[in-house]
C-alpha cells in the first residue's frame, strides 16, 4: 500500500497534508531537504518555523548526543535537572521581565494553556481578551482564544473570551487609516469591548506580535504598547505569544513584542527554541508564576535532552548573530516580493518582518481572496524546488519563514521560484 494510503487509514482526517501528491522528507542539511524520490528542495517553511537553524546543525546534534551518552533522556522534574535550570536562567535573563521565572512544556499549546491558567488564577477571573484572527493552540483553553474559524474545532471553552480588532490590518474595517489613526481606532475598540462585553475584572489579554496561522499579519508598531496602557488601568495582564516570533526571527528585535515598546507580564514560546526537539514554555513575572496553590507538573517538561538542545540553539543564535541576519535577509525578501507584486496584481499584499513574510493572493483588481491562486503557488513552488507555507483566515496567504541561517544566494533562488510560481498562478494555467 502506498504511504499516503497507509497515512489516511490510521491518522485523523483533520491533519492536513500539503500538496496533491504529499511529500515524505527523508534527509536534510542546511536549508535543503530531500524527499523519498530524491528530489531536493530549499525549505522556506522550516517545519512550521521550528527548524530555526535549519537541518543537520552540528552544535545542536553534538549537545544532544553528549546527553544521550550519559544514558539519561529523562528523569522528571522530581529531581534537579542542570540543563533545565541553565536554560531557564538564560531565558529569564533574555525576557526582560524583572526576576522572571520559567516553566517548560512540550508544545506551544501547552505553554499557552499554562499562561491562561496562571493569569486566570492570579486575577481570579475567567475573562480573557484575544485578537481576532489569532491562533494559540489546539486544546480547550487555547481553541477558546483562537479567533479563526478554520482552527476552531469546538466552541466549548473554560474561558470567557472577547475579541479585539487590530491584528489583521489588510482586511480590517480600519485598514484605510494612517498608523496613528489605526492605533487610535483599535484602542477605542478595546475600551468598548471591555465596557460592553466584560465585567471589568478581566484576567489577561493575549496577542501574537505577528499572527502566524492568521497569515503573517501585523498591526503598526506600538499598538500593543497602547493596549498595555488601557490594560494597566484595569490591572489586566498582558501575555505575548512568541511561539512564532521569538528568538530574533523578526530581525529588529529578539521578541516580537519589543516592536511595541512594552514588556509583557508573561511570554510563551515553543517551535524554534528546540530546532525540532519538543519544547515550549512560559516566562513570567515571579508573582504570577508562583500564584498556583496546587501542584502542577508537565512530566516531559524541562527534560535534559530537549533543554540541552535548546541551550545549544540559543547559543547558536547569538554566536552567529542570526537576529541581524534575519533583519538583512528579511529585507531582501520583502523588497524582492514587493517588486514582484508590482508586476502581478494577483498579489494583494506583501507584509511581515524579518524572516516572517506573508504574500496574500487576491482576484486582480480588488481584495477578494483567491484560494485558487494560493493553492497554485504552493504547487508551482514545489515543482520549482521550494517549500513554502500556506494559511491565513481565507487560506489565500503564502507564508515564507526560512531557517534563520538562510544565505543571500538561497534568498535569490527562492525569489526566482516565487516569481515563476506567482506568474503561473496569475495566468491560471
Ligand atoms: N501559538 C502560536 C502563535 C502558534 O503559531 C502555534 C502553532 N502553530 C501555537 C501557539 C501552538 O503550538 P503547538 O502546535 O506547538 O501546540
Amino acid at each position: 500500500m502506498a504511504l499516503i494510503d497507509r497515512h489516511r487509514a490510521v491518522l485523523p482526517n483533520w491533519i492536513a497534508l500539503y500538496y496533491a501528491d504529499p511529500i515524505e522528507i527523508v534527509h536534510g542539511h542546511g536549508r535543503r531537504v530531500t524527499d523519498a524520490n530524491g528530489k531536493s528542495y530549499l525549505d522556506f517553511f522550516a517545519g512550521i518555523l521550528t527548524n530555526a537553524l535549519g537541518y543537520d546543525v552540528a552544535e545542536v546534534g553534538d549537545a544532544v548526543r553528549k546527553q544521550l551518552d550519559t544514558g539519561i533522556m529523562h528523569t522528571s522534574t522530581l529531581y534537579l535537572i542542570r540543563n533545565q535550570i541553565e536554560l531557564a536562567e538564560r531565558i529569564a535573563e533574555l525576557s526582560g521581565i524583572p526576576d522572571a521565572k520559567v516553566f517548560f512544556t512540550n508544545s506551544g499549546t501547552e505553554a499557552n494553556e499554562t499562561a491562561l491558567m496562571l493569569a486566570t488564577q492570579f486575577r481570579r477571573s475567567n475573562q480573557v481578551l484575544a485578537m481576532r484572527n489569532s491562533y494559540h493552540g489546539r486544546a480547550f483553553g487555547t481553541v477558546g482564544i483562537t479567533g479563526n474559524r478554520g482552527w476552531s474545532a469546538s466552541s466549548l471553552s473554560p474561558v470567557k473570551v472577547s475579541y479585539v480588532h487590530g491584528g489583521y490590518r489588510y482586511r480590517s474595517p480600519f485598514s484605510a487609516l494612517s498608523d496613528v489613526d489605526y492605533i487610535r481606532a483599535c484602542v477605542e475598540d478595546l475600551r468598548e469591548v471591555i465596557q460592553t462585553t466584560t465585567s471589568g475584572d478581566v484576567a489577561c489579554m493575549i496577542v501574537e506580535p505577528i499572527q502566524g496561522v492568521g497569515g503573517f499579519t501585523l498591526p503598526p508598531d506600538g499598538l500593543y504598547g497602547a493596549f498595555a496602557d488601557v490594560l494597566a488601568e484595569h490591572g489586566i495582564l498582558l501575555i505575548s505569544d512568541e511561539v512564532q516570533t521569538g528568538w530574533g526571527r523578526t530581525g529588529e528585535h529578539f521578541w516580537g513584542i519589543q516592536a511595541h515598546g512594552v514588556v509583557p507580564d508573561l511570554m510563551t514560546f515553543a517551535k524554534g527554541l528546540g530546532n525540532g526537539l519538543a519544547i515550549g514554555g512560559v516566562v513570567a513575572r515571579p508573582d504570577v508564576m508562583d500564584c498556583l496553590t496546587a501542584n502542577s507538573i508537565s512530566t516531559f517538561g524541562g527534560n535534559p535532552l530537549a533543554t540541552v538542545g535548546a541551550r545549544a540553539v540559543i547559543d547558536y543564535v547569538f554566536d552567529h548573530d542570526l537576529q541581524a541576519g534575519a533583519a538583512k535577509l528579511g529585507a531582501r525578501l520583502i523588497t524582492g516580493l514587493r517588486a514582484i507584486a508590482e508586476r502581478y496584481p494577483v498579489v494583494g499584499d506583501v507584509r511581515g518582518k524579518g524572516l516572517m513574510v506573508g504574500v496574500e493572493l487576491v482576484e486582480p483588481g480588488g481584495r477578494t481572496p483567491s484560494v485558487a491562486a494560493a493553492a497554485r503557488v504552493l504547487e508551482e513552488t514545489r515543482a520549482r524546488g521550494l517549500l513554502v507555507g500556506k494559511g491565513g483566515l481565507h487560506n489565500n496567504v503564502i507564508r515564507l519563514a526560512p531557517p534563520m541561517t538562510v544565505t543571500e544566494d538561497e534568498m535569490d533562488e527562492a525569489l526566482g521560484a516565487l516569481e515563476g510560481a506567482i506568474a503561473a498562478a496569475q495566468e491560471g494555467k
